[in-house]
């Protein structure tokens, strides 16, 4: 089977060849870096590391583009409440999502450009549109983009012009055509920082969101490209105004295949830092490692909404460790084995995957290879090394990954001391110990006397 993906652009799964044979040009949409990343941000991230992964491991030579937005309202108003520069700001955010992006074991792309380096690019990209009539500078500056003009916009979405403008809460802006007109060039406003402006024939300012994107991608990858991803939330507007920019500038088609990854959940909710139910990366990598949480979101579709509970994420550290111990059990896999497809198993994980990445299926392969490691079958514990692998996935010596874990904290420490305490004086003795023994997989060892229980690292 070849490999299919679902386009959001014709809403059908298709088989998928590059434009270009045998390379596959993509891009998808990063990180806005005012903040840490959240559990959102990780998802995104994971559900196209996993397509740039399977893209390379199909053989096929992947250009995979993965912005950083380092100028926009949210970074400007951070730096200014911080009394930090912008550039002081972005690069410690940037910094911050390198360190959460390694302990997911998210791949590095092929290239990161910040849009502050494409200034050029997107004043170039409006002065076309300007030219093309599809872009008008409003009295107060800006210059906007004007959709009545574009013919197809909408189609992302798969709305009309419309319906979209009858669902459009925001307030009927200022001095635009039509609501549904967005910025592309924003003009300076008092108090801003130099940092903060470029020249531009329409005066000072800064490039709108959406330009960013369209610019890069078209700089870096050329067009029409491959395959553009990003988060569901970006298929309207920011998706559909890309598709507007670009191919109202260049009068032909932008991107061939739009992929975007479901929304993510915590417990059952929509998480929010009004509900207090909001978690960074960091959060999570307190408590649990990397490896954990990336295994935790590959079990969900990426087009299906992903449950966040810690209830689950324990499962799945006990899962994760099921499979590192069925690695052990087979003795040492020295060296990661080239794979052979038509091996009945490799086979049943490449059809999972060439059916627009469904990693559940193939994640499903590596517990039935773990069952005949157990047994001591070091050819399966080959094949589940190397099609773990695949999935960026069970890489670590089984031995240090058993007895690593996450280094705890004092207060986390002392927590699970006084839990068990209260288990003892309950005479829940099993509770008691199972504390005891979690501590000890940690490196924690308890030592009991009459004054109370003390700990040290073993
Ligand atoms: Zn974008």
């Amino acid at each position: 089977m070849t490999l299919r993906i679902h386009n959001t652009l014709t809403r059908r799964l298709e088989a998928f060849a590059p434009i270009e044979p045998g390379h596959v040009r993509m891009y998808v949409c990063g990180i806005t870096v005012y903040d840490l990343c959240h559990l959102g941000h990780a998802r995104m991230m994971l559900a196209f590391d996993v397509v740039y992964r399977w893209l390379l491991a199909s053989g096929l030579r992947v250009t995979y583009v993965r912005n950083i937005t380092d100028i926009e309202d949210k970074i400007i108003r951070r730096a200014l409440e911080r009394g930090i520069t912008i550039r002081a700001l972005t690069d410690e955010m940037v910094a911050a999502m390198h360190r959460d992006l390694g302990a997911l074991g998210v791949a590095a792309p092929t290239h990161e450009p910040r849009a502050t380096k494409y200034v050029p690019q997107m004043r170039s990209l409006i002065g076309q549109l300007q030219a093309k009539g599809l872009a008008y500078q409003a009295e107060g500056g800006d210059v906007n983009f004007a959709v009545r003009r574009f013919e197809g916009y909408g189609k992302l979405s798969g709305k009309s012009l419309d319906e979209l403008r009858a669902g459009e809460r925001v307030a009927v802006a200022d001095d635009k055509h039509d609501p549904l007109d967005f910025v592309l060039w924003k003009s300076a406003k008092p108090g801003e920082p130099p940092e903060a402006q470029w020249d531009s024939p329409w005066g000072a300012g800064r490039p709108g969101w959406h330009i960013e994107c369209s610019a890069m991608a078209c700089a870096l990858l050329g067009e029409p490209f491959d395959i553009h991803g990003g988060g569901m939330d970006l298929q309207f507007p920011h998706h559909e105004n890309e598709i507007a920019q670009s191919e109202g500038a260049s009068g032909g088609p932008f991107v061939r295949t739009w992929m975007h990854n479901g929304f993510l959940n915590v417990d059952d909710t929509k998480m929010s830092k009004s509900l207090g139910n909001f978690f960074t990366i960091a959060d999570v990598l307190k408590k649990f490692d990397g490896e954990t949480i990336r295994f935790f979101m590959l079990r969900t579709h990426y087009r299906s909404p992903f449950n966040f509970s810690e209830v689950a994420l324990e499962e799945t550290r006990s899962s994760l460790k099921r499979l590192y111990t069925a690695l052990q059990a087979a003795g040492e896999v020295d060296a990661v084995p080239v794979i052979d497809w038509q091996e009945p198993r490799a086979a049943v994980f490449k059809s999972a995957m060439d059916d627009d990445f469904n990693t559940p299926g193939a994640v499903a392969v590596l517990f039935d290879l773990a069952a005949g490691a157990n047994r001591g079958q070091r050819a399966d514990a080959a094949l589940l090394k190397a099609l773990g692998a695949v999935l960026g996935l069970l890489q670590q010596a089984p031995q240090s990954y058993l007895q690593g874990g996450v280094a705890l904290d004092e207060t986390e420490i002392l927590q699970r001391i006084a839990q068990r305490a209260a288990a003892k004086s309950a005479r829940d003795f099993a509770a008691a110990d199972s504390i005891r023994d979690a501590l000890l997989a940690q490196g924690i060892v308890l030592k009991d006397s009459a004054q109370g229980t003390t700990w040290v690292k073993a």
